[in-house]
């Protein structure tokens, strides 16, 4: 079988926003709000241009996460209640099941 070989590395691809920089994957927290509540996720592949800064985030990790974060992921339509505050705004979410 034929193996087509990718033009780059995908270690290090190029940056498209400035061209000069190469992006690396880091592993950052990304912060996101859902509705009221700050979501954080520690440990997030985020791929950032050594150059401009400029950030990509992980399809998988991005599609991993909205589907976490969708109050009706998995389940029927049905009323959602506001849930209660609590002592913690803060939701834990766990590592990520990527390699
Ligand atoms: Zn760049």
């Amino acid at each position: 079988m034929d193996e087509t070989q990718p033009l780059f590395t995908p270690e290090a691809p190029p940056c498209r926003e400035c061209s000069a920089g190469v992006m690396h994957l880091r592993h950052i927290t990304y912060f996101t709000w859902l509705g009221e509540e700050l979501i954080t996720v520690p440990n997030f592949p985020a791929w950032i241009c050594d150059m401009c800064g400029k950030r990509d985030y992980d399809e998988r990790a991005i599609s991993w996460l909205t589907m976490l974060l969708s109050p009706t992921a998995g389940e029927p339509t049905r009323r959602i209640k506001r849930a209660p505050r609590t002592d913690s705004p803060k939701r834990n979410i766990p590592h990520l099941p990527l390699d």
